[in-house]
């Protein structure tokens, strides 16, 4: 990966063990350790480019860095380069697998290469393409045959994540129906076609969830420990938060919760849309989020007028994340799309019921409580409608589970006992590289 500023930071052991020129600029390769593994980690240096404040793709404004083309055709110069065992690093890949746009020119300029790795191109959020400018592409001295229709052209601009859709070996999402989805104009962000067209080498594989940091049983930012032997001990984790919340600490109010950047993607405006059906029936929601500003003041505006009902807290917390995970009897998870999404795996596995749009991840890690093909396997509320009618109906589904206690603690220890392991994931992706 990139040596970005707060990598270096924390990777102060790492050692420099070659020395290469790209692009005019003098780069390190800096060899250190994925945390706690034995797994080798090289850290591409070139302090010009990625040892600036800042996040890795955007400035402190929050928009993008003016040189980000130049930034990631290097980085995928650095990458080509070890790829082909032309780093001084005495080792060469038998697969390369890249992800998302930053990476895709990669794919492309190994494309040509004899003796190459096999490549895997996985994109996590269709919507980030990587789009430039054609003095950008000129700027970068790439073979002009690379600007058509057919190669990394996208109308009129350079687009870095066709390059990995059109040139790698193989294409992959974090979810099946993602894999599906964007094949489609609604869910294709501009490249269904494309998608479609490459749909022989297009899969998808869901992404597991840390099931260490995300344990019930061991948790140590949760009030109360338990798993689905002793349930019970979730309770102390609603009456401690709907304290710390100033909400009616009261077992018999169905809590709702969400945890999310605050966007349109996310279908916050959905969760706004229904607050006052949340309030007319006695229900209660927390919101831990941050992002469009608006949302954040319709939902502080909310909390102000409905203190008994709902709560919010504008930020970024990890440990309050957790706290509401544990405490919530449901999870709102909305999404217009969401490639993977993490919320509704960490949620089942607190026994805390996602109630979520049939999209993407989601639709293939929620089974929902009236499906008939799962009877006895139901683990959340799955709802199809992009709208307030949709999410208002899976709301009153949610309130009928909660009034039926022996089904509303079944689904609860169905989705404890979900299996959302990286092991799993990762036997998907071995079996990917080995065809
Ligand atoms: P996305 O990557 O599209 O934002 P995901 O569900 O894939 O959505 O992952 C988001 C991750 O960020 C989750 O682990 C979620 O718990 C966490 N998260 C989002 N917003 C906050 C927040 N305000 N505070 C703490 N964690 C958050």
């Amino acid at each position: 990966m990139p040596a970005y500023q707060q990598v270096k930071q924390q990777q102060q052991q790492a050692t420099p063990v070659a020395s290469i020129e790209i692009m005019q600029h003098k780069v390190t390769i800096l060899e250190s350790r994925l945390p706690e593994t034995a797994i080798p980690l090289w850290l591409i240096d070139c302090p010009a480019l990625y040892d600036r404040a800042g996040n890795p793709y955007v400035n402190e404004m929050g928009h993008s860095w003016p040189d980000n083309a130049e930034r990631f055709a290097l980085f995928c110069h650095a990458i080509v380069s070890i790829a082909l065992d032309n780093a001084q690093l005495e080792w060469q890949p038998d697969i390369l697998h890249c992800n998302d746009w930053h990476t895709g020119l990669a794919c492309a300029l190994l494309e040509n290469e004899t003796v190459r790795p096999k490549t895997i191109f996985t994109i996590h959020n269709l919507a980030y393409q990587g789009l430039f400018s054609r003095e950008d592409f000129l700027a970068l001295k790439l073979p002009e045959y690379l600007w058509s229709f057919e190669s990394i052209e996208y109308n009129g601009q350079m687009s870095f994540i066709k390059a990995g859709i059109v040139y790698a070996d193989r294409v992959t999402t974090v979810s099946p129906t993602y894999a599906r989805e964007i094949q489609t104009p609604q869910y294709g962000a501009g490249l269904h076609e494309l998608l479609k067209y490459h749909a022989g080498k297009l899969s998808g594989i869901i992404n597991g969830v840390n099931e260490e940091e995300w344990n019930p049983a061991a948790d140590k930012k949760i009030a109360s420990n338990y798993s689905a032997n002793n349930i019970e001990n979730k309770q102390n984790n609603k009456l401690s938060l709907q304290k710390e919340f100033g909400l009616a600490a009261d077992l018999q109010a169905p809590l709702f919760s969400v945890v999310s950047r605050l966007a349109e993607q996310k279908g916050i405006d959905l969760i706004l849309s229904i607050i006052n059906e949340i309030v007319d029936n006695q229900a209660q929601l927390i919101i831990l989020g941050a992002g469009e500003k608006q949302m954040e003041s319709a939902f502080l505006a909310a909390a102000k007028m409905y203190p008994n009902n709902i709560a919010v807290n504008i930020g970024y917390n990890e440990k309050l994340a957790h706290k509401i995970t544990a405490a919530a009897d449901f999870f709102l998870m909305p999404s217009r799309y969401e490639p993977c999404g993490l919320n509704q795996m960490y949620s089942q596995r607190y026994g805390t019921i996602p109630v979520v749009r049939r999209t993407g991840g989601l639709a293939d890690t929620v089974i929902d409580s009236n499906d008939k093909d799962h009877t006895d396997n139901h683990t959340g509320i799955v709802f199809d409608e992009d709208s307030r009618e949709g999410l208002s109906g899976a709301f009153k589904q949610a309130l009928v589970l909660f009034s039926n206690p022996s089904i509303f603690k079944k689904i609860m220890i169905n989705g404890m006992q979900q299996d959302f392991s990286w092991k799993k994931s990762a036997l998907a992706y071995i079996d990917l590289y080995k065809t």
